[in-house]
């Protein structure tokens, strides 16, 4: 067989990228068409959805679709029913499974159902955000470490982060879900040792039509996000790897880029 089949009965944990239906996988894509049942994340894009065919049930399981949101422990017995009732199910998460998608939860709840699991990956927020904004996010000699971190705070709870490690200099951060914390994020890494004028590209929806990379340096990364929306899914990715390219790039037509310099 030439390509892995999506049994009955089986869970496949797959990636759907940033938004842009174009950055899905064929094999994402081969299998969301094969399935019985796909369970989708708020963050997967429209123009992925749209592929799922008419005659395939599609239950959201949104986590930031308001009073719909289902908690963790709900989607894990959706999952876990769908497949003993022998359905062929496509778990759809946004960019890749195993980075901030709590893949494993879920494996888990379903291994113990001796449920087979299966992932297929996608490209992650950070991958896509390089691209969009034409950098990368390691350099020779200036970022030889790339650390992928969340900054998603509980309310009203101070971030639990380790700032010294993260404030080392030669490397780059991708801090997810860090829009509302960001100000913090940004006076904890100058505490512990940043320079004040690092570079941060902030980057709106990537990928998706409304997409928008925001320029600056990290002692203003708090106004950097001051107009992000609140739904809105926003990537901060801090270091010398994302200072713009000498003669700059240019942009396709049609999305358009925002540029913000400090306010000092
Ligand atoms: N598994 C996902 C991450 C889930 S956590 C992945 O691999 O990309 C959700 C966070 O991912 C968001 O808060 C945001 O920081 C980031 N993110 C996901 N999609 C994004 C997009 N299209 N644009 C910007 N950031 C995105």
């Amino acid at each position: 067989m030439p390509h892995d089949a999506i049994a009955p009965g089986t869970v496949w944990l797959v990636g759907a990228g940033p938004g842009d239906p174009d950055l899905l996988t064929r094999k994402a894509e081969r299998l969301i068409a094969a399935a019985d049942i796909v369970f989708y994340d708020a963050l997967v894009g429209q123009g992925v959805l749209d592929l799922i065919p008419a005659g395939v049930q599609r239950v959201s399981v949104g986590k930031r679709s308001g009073r719909h949101s289902k908690d963790q422990a709900t989607i894990d017995s959706l999952l876990v029913e769908a497949a003993l009732a022998g359905g062929r199910v496509v778990r759809l998460k946004g960019g890749d499974p195993s980075v901030f998608g709590r893949s494993t939860e879920e494996m888990d709840a379903l291994a113990k159902h001796g449920i087979p699991v299966r992932i297929c990956p996608g490209i992650t927020a950070a991958s896509a955000a390089a691209a969009s904004g034409a950098i990368s996010l390691t350099l020779r000699g200036q970022a030889r470490m790339l650390t992928l971190v969340t900054a998603h705070a509980r309310a009203g709870e101070p971030l639990d982060l380790d700032w010294p490690l993260l404030a080392r200099q030669g490397a780059t951060l991708a801090i997810y879900m860090g829009r509302a914390a960001a100000g913090e994020v940004g006076r904890n890494l100058i505490a512990a040792g940043l320079p004040t004028d690092t570079p941060v590209l902030v980057a709106v929806n990537v990928s998706l039509p409304a997409e928008r990379l925001i320029r600056g340096r990290l002692d203003a990364l708090a106004f950097l996000v001051a107009t992000i929306g609140e739904r809105d899914p926003a990537l901060l990715i801090i270091g010398e790897a994302t200072r713009p390219r000498p003669g700059g790039h240019r942009r396709a037509s049609g999305i358009a880029a925002f540029e913000a310099r400090s306010a000092s």
